[in-house]
């Protein structure tokens, strides 16, 4: 059974040309957290404020455990939030806030069972402390502590980590994802940051201008992207036109392996971390370092190849400096990219990151 089945979901606001969701159709499996990420105004908050019930959809319908809940109000859902602003009750403590959220908890066990929660969240000595006493942090699970009180069978989560600084934005989502996995509840997240939905969530939906573009697991979307859009969102991408033959297709950089097999004009797209630069002149793919980037882990490197602007990632082991000469070799099959209706040949483009 689904956790939640959306179909063919659609919002249209006044004034706007273009749908705000558009025909948005996606399914979450038990125990799993899936992602909606996309660019600010692509439709993931409408998108979960439509499950959620605070809006409702032109078309379409949503079901939860197999149950269509449209008509039903938010309160009826049987789902948890958390937003970006933790949107604590700034006048109750820490433990009233959470034990404010306990309807379905007799009166009696309700102090219990908050402090369960707290536990779980790994707050156990702040139970009286007012929420402008804590770090964002804190706050934020103790929204999620509350958001779980009321036992949803899904937690909507809306840019949860948003707010909070870099170091306690991962260590937070790490616990939290690992909390959400030790009790086994199903999330949906909300996340502009690719990084983060990659790291956070079992699959993921990628938006864009209202439309899913592809649902996958991280590996899928980011090693077998199907359109441009999710090639260069998910990181960047440099972007091939080539004449496809079966598994290899011929294009400015050379004959490439590509994958899957295909015929005719296809656009391709070949990842930095899939391009291996070596010193030297000499052979066909020969270019010359316009930009070097030291980014800690690995260095990236623009090249200028022909008429073309090549980026490629190296280890930090492997430094070559500007106006160096290097060699080209792609190490992995270019991924050859799809239209929407799912046919390749695609739109022409310049190889760019
Ligand atoms: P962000 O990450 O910036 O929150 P998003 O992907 O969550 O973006 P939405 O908030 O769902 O995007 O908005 C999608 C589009 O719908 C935007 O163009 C937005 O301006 C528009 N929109 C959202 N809510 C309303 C509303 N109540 N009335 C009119 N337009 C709206």
């Amino acid at each position: 059974m689904h956790v939640l089945e959306v179909r063919d979901m659609t919002r249209r606001f006044a004034g706007m040309t273009h749908p705000a969701v558009d025909s948005v159709s996606f399914r979450v499996e038990p125990g799993e957290i899936f992602g909606l990420l996309g660019p600010s105004g692509c439709g993931k908050t409408t998108t979960l404020r439509m499950i959620a019930g605070f809006e409702s959809p032109d078309n379409g319908t949503v079901l939860i455990r197999e149950r269509e809940v449209v008509s039903l109000p938010p309160e009826r859902r049987n789902v948890g939030f958390v937003f970006q602003d933790y949107a604590l009750f700034p006048h109750l403590s820490v433990l009233r806030n959470v034990m404010f959220a306990m309807r379905g908890t007799p009166a009696r066990l309700r102090e219990k069972r908050a402090a369960e929660l707290l536990r779980m969240v790994g707050l156990t000595r702040v139970d009286q402390r007012m929420p402008d006493e804590l770090s964002g942090g804190q706050q934020q699970r103790v929204a999620i502590a509350r958001a779980l009180g009321a036992d949803p069978q899904l937690l909507l989560m809306d840019e949860p980590f948003s707010n909070l600084d870099v170091a306690l934005r991962d260590a937070t989502r790490r616990e939290v994802r690992a909390l959400l996995k030790e009790q086994g509840l199903n999330a949906i997240l909300v996340t502009h940051d690719q990084e983060e939905a990659l790291s956070f969530c079992d699959r993921l939906a990628v938006m864009n201008a209202g439309k899913i573009e592809q649902v996958g697991t991280p590996e899928e979307v980011y090693h077998h992207p199907r359109t441009a859009f999710v090639a260069q969102f998910l990181g960047r991408s440099n972007l091939f036109e080539g004449e496809a033959d079966g598994e290899i297709a011929r294009t400015s950089m050379g004959a490439l392996s590509i994958r899957p097999a295909a015929h005719g004009r296809v656009l391709l797209s070949l990842r930095p971390e899939h391009i291996v630069l070596t010193k030297g002149c000499g052979g066909e793919l020969e270019g010359e370092v316009v930009a070097r980037e030291f980014r800690g882990h690995d260095l990236t490197y623009r090249v200028r190849y022909e008429d073309r602007s090549i980026i490629a990632h190296t280890e930090y082991t492997h430094s070559f400096y500007p106006g160096q000469r290097v060699r080209l070799m792609a190490r992995e099959p270019a991924v050859v990219l799809r239209d929407m209706n799912g046919s390749a040949a695609l739109v022409p483009g310049e190889a760019h990151g």
